[in-house]
């Protein structure tokens, strides 16, 4: 958590979270008189923590001053876990691509297989970003089972039934020989898609679903993640919506994620199949029944298809709509793989059920859009809350020092 002690502090904190901010706006959002900003800028100029440019602008005369964050105080190494191997990114402090690797294998084959796959994926990216390991100076992981993110521990996951209670942020932590930081795979794709989207910077109270195999979401609260008091914040996929529906990987019944996570769509299509419905996904072969040929179904007029994204669409508007209700956000955005794919499919039936369920004055206020498609999100959000952490570390140094 970060602790604020000073002025100078307040501010740097203020650059950090966004990609550049104008040194002439810092006394307004403050309060603060032109003197004061120029001495804390200076402060913060001369220990290396931001670095002034001149701002973009097509008109002309005198510049404004803009404000970023030093991108060479750290370079650091994000790595996205998933049921299907692990993808490694290299940043520098703001965030920046500098490399990538991706390495597949099966998470169902084991936790040293995982530990592996990520070591090889972060190796790759290095040598793409031509960059030695010596040179990281902290590890960001995401994961998207059940985190006990305090003391680093994966409790569960329902993708690979073999990962129970595993110490896996002190497992990455001895294998990479460098700090590791965890984080929810949700909350890590809502830190990068807010970071490299201008257009969200606005949104001081912005809502991120990740609709993929399950559903997540992370929130941002006067710009800042929120994570709860045990920083299991925005599980919004095992929210019940249906106390009698279907069973959850959760152990639940009728959570959101029981009708619109990928892995349930396709369940619904394979039980619709198996109970003798008319459907061409029928002579799909099985290793190829994805959300994909569920999509190109629907598309095509198929009944079984087009029921399953239905269905999928009614309980994320459900889940969006009493989010917006509970939360109050001005920006609702749709990422991950079912956003990408069906996108028309279910961004109409969210925005209707936000009409529909939400008192008027939260659902007027709320803009609700999909995700521009982008890659290495998620791997790209933990390095950007491994650089949160290394920043905090370096700030709590240079002010020390005096
Ligand atoms: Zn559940």
């Amino acid at each position: 958590m970060r602790k604020v002690h000073r002025l100078e502090e307040i501010v740097f904190w203020h650059v950090f979270d966004r990609p550049s901010c104008l040194r002439n706006d810092l006394g307004q959002h403050f309060g603060i008189s032109p003197a004061t900003v120029s001495r804390v800028v200076s402060v913060l100029v001369e220990k290396g923590l931001v670095i002034e440019t001149s701002a973009e602008v097509s008109s002309p005369g005198r510049k404004p001053q803009s404000l970023k964050v030093n991108p060479r105080l750290a370079t650091l190494l994000g790595i996205d876990i998933h049921e299907e191997g692990a993808l490694a990114v290299v940043t520098d402090l703001a965030g920046t691509l500098l490399g990538r690797g991706t390495v597949r294998c099966d998470a169902e084959r084991g936790v040293d297989e995982i530990v592996s796959a990520s070591l090889k994926a972060a190796d790759a990216a290095l040598e793409d970003a031509e960059i030695p390991r010596s040179q990281i100076r902290r590890l960001g992981v995401s994961h998207c089972g059940d985190l006990d993110i305090k003391n680093g521990i994966c409790v569960s996951w329902a993708n690979a039934p073999g990962w129970k209670f595993v110490p896996i942020r002190d497992m990455l932590a001895s294998a990479f020989g460098m700090t590791v930081t965890i984080e929810d795979r949700a909350r890590a794709l809502a830190t990068a898609e807010r970071r490299i989207s201008p257009e969200d910077w606005g949104h001081t109270e912005s809502v991120y679903f990740t609709c993929g195999s399950g559903i997540g979401m992370g929130f941002f609260a006067e710009g800042r993640l929120y994570r709860g008091a045990s920083q299991g914040g925005g599980e919004i996929g095992h929210t019940v919506i249906d106390a009698s529906g279907p069973l959850c990987r959760c152990g639940n019944r009728g959570c959101v994620e029981a009708f619109a996570g990928i892995v349930a769509i396709l369940d619904y299509v394979r039980k619709s199949l198996a109970a003798g419905a008319v459907s061409t996904l029928r002579d799909v072969p099985a290793t190829d029944l994805n959300l994909r040929a569920v999509v190109n179904a629907t598309r095509q007029g198929d009944a079984v298809a087009s029921a399953a994204l239905t269905r999928a669409a009614r309980a994320l508007g459900i889940a969006v709509a009493n989010t917006v209700q509970l939360l109050n956000p001005s920006l609702v955005v749709l990422c991950g793989q079912l956003a990408l794919l069906a996108g028309p499919e279910i961004l109409e039936p969210v925005r209707l059920a936000v009409r529909s369920h939400c008192v008027e004055t939260a659902a007027r206020r709320v803009e609700i859009r999909l995700a521009r498609p982008k890659k290495d999100v998620s791997a790209i959000g933990c390095a950007l809350l491994a650089a949160e952490a290394e920043a905090e570390r370096i700030l709590r140094a240079k002010f020390t020092e005096e």
